[in-house]
């Protein structure tokens, strides 16, 4: 899995102060994406075993308590990701107890394969849907569009 950017600390995306990574490849297209860049899987850099690593021990770093770890891009849930992000999910989950997961994706909750669903199952949020330029409303919170749901999954 590539990736964009990694925020160590972060808030802005999500709620509390948090590590947000932004991952490559996305195939849904949405006129008006404020990320083109990060549409093509083979953009960015490689997420590493080093990287993974240190965004643990920020999540866990008791000098600046992160609330948990965001996931957006690009598509966390594009299919060639689920793997990876699948597993970084289950390892946040086990190493990282008490930080809470949110995630960013182009797909609607009920469009989600076998696959997508396993990681929706180690998250906290899920806020779906394309981003649809006539929809957009600056107001929202964590959302760029009004079709876009927040769902609390738990
Ligand atoms: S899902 Fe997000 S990153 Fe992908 S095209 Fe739409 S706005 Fe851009």
């Amino acid at each position: 899995m590539n990736i964009h950017q990694y925020y160590p600390i972060d808030v802005v995306n999500g709620p509390g102060t948090r590590c947000t990574l932004f991952v490559a490849g996305c195939e849904h297209a949405c006129p008006g994406c404020y990320n083109q860049r990060t549409w093509r899987l083979n953009s960015g850099i490689p997420f590493t075993i080093d990287m993974e690593e240190k965004l643990i021990g920020d999540l866990n770093d008791r000098r600046i308590p992160r609330q948990g770890l965001s996931l957006s891009g690009g598509d966390p849930l594009h299919p060639a990701n689920v793997p990876d992000v699948l597993r970084l999910v289950r390892r946040v989950r086990r190493d990282c107890p008490g930080k809470d997961i949110w995630l960013w994706t182009g797909y609607t909750l009920a469009e989600l394969s076998a696959a997508q669903q396993q990681v929706a199952a180690e998250l906290d949020v899920l806020v779906d849907g394309k981003f649809i330029r006539e929809l957009k409303d600056p107001a929202l919170v964590w959302r760029g569009s009004s079709n876009q749901v927040i769902h609390y999954l738990r």
